[in-house]
């Protein structure tokens, strides 16, 4: 399916102010340094589009969780210092989301080409709730709304959804790549269709699996989640992460996959641990041989390599979730194989979540993928066969 929304490609910009939700939602340090400048980068063809075609930019996002109240170290400032080095225009950031000499500039002085940015939106609780009154006055400021915050896009919140309703409301080009990506995963991959999901919940990942089950080919489970499956097949899974609640579930997935013909794989060997901790004492059991007090942390390599041989086979592959504890060296070693045999094979190989996307980036693979999403949460509501609020809201082509 293609895209189904106006695009900044499809609204005359000329001297409109256009008023554009970025998620600049980046990653800072104690000295509030941004440590990785992804989202930040990733808008920037459409904030060069909008200036190539002489629009007054005016920008807005949230940043971190404030608790509705302006905290310093949850403004704006290092994204619009970022970006102002990225793309060599002057960004000039205001230090709070409304007032009157926010309207008087953008009225008066903004001109076109211009950038403004506007404080962290969630320094104010109406964002959140979507406040129509805030999300009127967000508008008042503008004559065009944009949304290009992929990432947000399945929230409810003011700047994604009621803004819309008071703008011409279009997308940017990177929510377009992402949804046209994403839904192209679902209705036209290139089979063998394969999914890989790993993380420590099944019950995060309930729905994913079950939309999955309907399209994909072969179906990876690796990670904590993998022992909940594990038990609801009757085995000894020690002192592993496991979900009762979700057993039956597991069994449901198990059968359905039988019934669509998926080839559903479990880990076969693990890499099992004394302890939950990094420098535990560890060893390679096959997954019937976890001794009672000790607990999987990783995949083992007879998985790694039984996973890497359908890897090899599949043509398209979408991944979600480390397949181990890859926050520690010891428990990587499932994790870092799959990734760089994901990044290695001929396939469309594409990426979402958090963990999944800073372990590619850990390894040096993120220009080896195909398509590395930028928003964990609404990648996963979109393969869950979701629609985002943030998509809707735009207007229809
Ligand atoms: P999630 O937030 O559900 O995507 O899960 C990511 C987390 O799962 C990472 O922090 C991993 O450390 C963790 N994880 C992966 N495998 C295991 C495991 N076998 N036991 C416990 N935690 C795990």
């Amino acid at each position: 399916m293609m895209f189904d929304r106006k695009t900044i490609r499809d609204i005359d910009l000329k001297g409109k102010k256009v008023i554009v939700r970025v998620d600049y939602n980046v990653p800072l340090d104690e000295n509030l340094s941004i440590t990785d400048d992804t989202r930040i980068r990733l808008s920037i063809p459409t904030i060069e589009y909008l200036i190539k075609n002489s629009a007054r930019i005016i920008l807005i996002s949230h940043l971190g969780r404030p608790k509705g109240e302006p905290e310093d170290r949850f403004r704006l400032d290092p994204a619009a210092l970022k970006l102002e080095e990225l793309i060599g225009v002057r960004v000039k950031k205001f230090d709070s989301i409304y007032s009157d000499e926010i309207k008087d500039y953008v009225n008066n002085s903004l001109q076109n080409g211009d950038i403004v940015m506007l404080e962290n939106l969630r320094f104010d609780t109406r964002e959140k709730s979507n406040d129509r009154e805030f999300s009127r006055l967000l508008a008042s400021l503008a004559d065009i709304y944009v949304d290009d915050a992929f990432g947000a896009a399945h929230r409810s919140h003011a700047s994604v959804v009621g803004i819309a309703e008071f703008l011409p409301a279009v997308s940017g080009f990177l929510l377009e790549k992402e949804v046209e990506t994403l839904t192209s995963l679902l209705e036209s991959p290139e089979r063998p269709f394969m999914a890989i999901l790993g993380g420590s919940k099944v019950s995060d990942k309930i729905k994913i699996i079950r939309n999955l089950l309907d399209r994909v080919d072969i179906l990876i489970l690796g990670g904590g989640m993998t022992y909940t499956f594990l038990k609801s097949k009757g085995m000894e899974i020690g002192k592993s992460i496991c979900e009762d609640d979700q057993m039956d579930y597991a069994r449901e997935m198990i059968n359905l996959a039988r019934k669509n013909n998926v080839r559903l794989i479990l880990p076969v060997d693990i890499t099992a641990a004394k302890e939950f901790d990094r420098n535990s004492e560890s060893m390679e059991v096959p997954v019937d041989g976890i001794h009672p007090d000790w607990m999987g942390l990783d995949i083992g390599s007879r998985t790694v390599d039984l996973f890497k041989k359908n890897i090899a086979e599949a043509r398209t592959i979408f991944w979600n979730g480390p397949v181990g504890v890859f926050e520690w060296e010891k428990f990587s070693k499932g994790t870092k194989n799959i990734a760089f045999a994901v990044a290695e094979s001929n396939a469309v190989t594409v990426a979402g979540g958090g963990d999944t996307v800073a372990a590619i980036r850990r390894y040096g693979l993120t220009e080896k993928f195909s398509h590395i999403s930028s928003g964990g949460g609404a990648s996963m509501e979109l393969l869950e066969g979701k629609i985002l609020p943030g998509v809707e809201a735009l207007i229809k082509k």
